[in-house]
């Protein structure tokens, strides 16, 4: 080596380091530029009557994503049905759930940044071959999404084994698996119970569905999250508490509920919904969880839309993750989204330990709250003594509440003229769209569109298009 080749040789060695240093710091930071960036137009998007200190939206997630004309056929009957009647007049084809998955879950990540959630939904996931689902969850991961399949649960292990595993191999092509399962009495046609009468009649089918999983689990190691989501009328309003008593301790992580909306298919509109509301409706969730549930203490998009309280069970005992009235619980929580922001902890784990540690410098106060927080919480577990003997289990309630496509419909063309509407209810429905926690990309315009808007308005139309390209008599790939 000549005398002038060692300088550059050590210019070299130090570039190389900083490229490293430079790449630990992208690779450490709390969240992903791109989020942080998702998160900052999000809040600044939203009215200034959700932007409270419990706010998830904007500041923690970006917001929930679902697919929409991807397989909008189903082969089960609901009242109500959120999807339009010219939805099962499209031919469920693979090739096309695929194009499309890719083309909506790249626009989701260009506008909500990585690591977000997003359902595989449309009509019936399962009516989709093992090979075309596995293939759309990828494409959803490629593009950054958690992807959860939305699907009625009346499938065998077979098609879960083969949607888990790789054909060529026989090994795990999925280390997790997220699911929700609906099951309510308003659904009619399963191959086990066609009619249901009550919800009760239901569970033998609640409990094998998270026994395939449970399976799936001991043979091949793939773990998954299971939510049960279930359809709230006048008819099964005083069912509730006893589908979570009952089911609670089948391996569902979430109860989500759904009070019933006048949307989708009016043919499938039998009763009067609004002869309830949705404090009835998590009265009797709370009912059914057998204490009190704290969803004030984080928000997602409009209270009005969402309620969502974090806890779990000590063997038949409910425990809140939060408590909203004890204002030392309320510290915590805005520490805990100041410090965590959008932070992905689902990494290997030296890298969420280094994040961590950059949450902790980033919201110094974390640490010593978080210890007191510790304490409360295993007293509202029961103490050390009732977790030495039993490991408690989280489990989420949540209620999400559609509205009525005959707001929806005058709300929308509001927003889109860049109009306040004046009539009360279609303003309050404009404010819970402008606060949308769950948006489907349409990457032929380049935007996200709220759930309800898909269902209410453009469903109809977009479904009569797709039956012309995906007729039922043409065979599907
Ligand atoms: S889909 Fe509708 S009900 Fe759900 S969060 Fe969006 S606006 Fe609210």
């Amino acid at each position: 080596m000549n005398r002038i080749g060692v300088p550059r040789v050590q210019s070299l060695v130090s570039l190389r380091i900083i490229h490293r240093l430079r790449a630990l710091e992208r690779a450490t930071r709390p969240e992903h530029p791109d989020l942080a960036a998702a998160l900052a137009r999000r809040w600044e998007e939203l009215p200034e009557s959700v932007r409270t200190p419990n706010q998830m939206l904007g500041r923690r997630i970006a917001g929930c994503e679902g697919t929409q004309g991807v397989f909008p056929a189903c082969n089960l009957a609901c009242t109500p049905c959120y999807h339009s009647r010219e939805a099962n007049r499209v031919r469920v084809d693979g090739d096309h759930t695929v194009a499309e998955v890719e083309a909506q879950m790249r626009l989701a990540r260009e506008l909500r940044g990585p690591s977000q959630h997003a359902q595989l939904i449309g009509g019936e996931v399962t009516l989709l071959g093992p090979e075309a689902h596995a293939a759309a969850l990828e494409a959803m991961i490629r593009n950054g999404r958690k992807p959860m399949s939305m699907t009625h649960g009346d499938f065998d292990y077979d098609y879960l084994e083969a949607l888990a595993l790789d054909p060529e191999t026989g090994r795990p092509r999925f280390r997790h698996l997220s699911f929700a399962g609906h099951f309510d009495s308003t659904m009619r046609g399963r191959r086990g119970i066609k009619r249901v009468r009550g919800e009760a009649e239901l569970n033998p089918e609640r409990k094998r569905f998270c026994a395939m999983f449970d399976r799936l689990r001991r043979e091949h190691g793939i773990d998954s999250y299971l939510a049960h989501n279930m359809t709230v009328t006048p008819r099964n309003l005083d069912q509730i508490a006893d589908v979570i008593r009952e089911c609670r301790s089948y391996g569902f992580r979430m109860f989500s509920f759904q009070p019933a909306a006048f949307v989708g298919n009016p043919s499938r509109w039998k009763e009067e919904y609004r002869s309830f509301d949705d404090d009835d409706v998590w009265r009797e969730v709370e009912r059914g969880a057998g204490g009190r549930l704290h969803s004030r203490a984080l928000q997602f998009g409009d209270p009005r839309c969402n309620r969502t309280a974090y806890g779990g069970f000590q063997g038949g005992r409910y425990w809140s993750l939060f408590d909203e009235d004890d204002p030392r619980e309320l510290r915590v929580r805005d520490s805990f989204i100041a410090g965590f922001g959008g932070v992905d902890l689902d990494a290997p784990l030296p890298l969420a330990a280094a994040r961590l540690a950059r949450v902790a410098a980033r919201e110094p106060r974390l640490v010593p709250r978080a210890v007191g927080f510790a304490g409360r919480l295993v007293g509202r577990m029961g103490g050390p003594g009732a977790l030495l003997r039993k490991r408690p289990r989280a489990v989420t309630f949540a209620m999400h509440s559609f509205m009525d496509a005959s707001v929806v419909r005058p709300a929308w063309e509001a927003i889109e003229r860049g109009e306040a509407a004046e009539e009360p209810s279609v303003r309050a429905a404009q404010e819970r769209l402008q606060a949308c926690m769950y948006g489907m990309a349409h990457p032929e315009d380049g935007r996200m569109v709220p759930g309800c808007v898909q269902h209410s308005v453009l469903d109809p139309r977009q479904n009569a298009r797709l039956a012309e390209l995906l007729p039922l008599h043409d065979r599907g790939a």
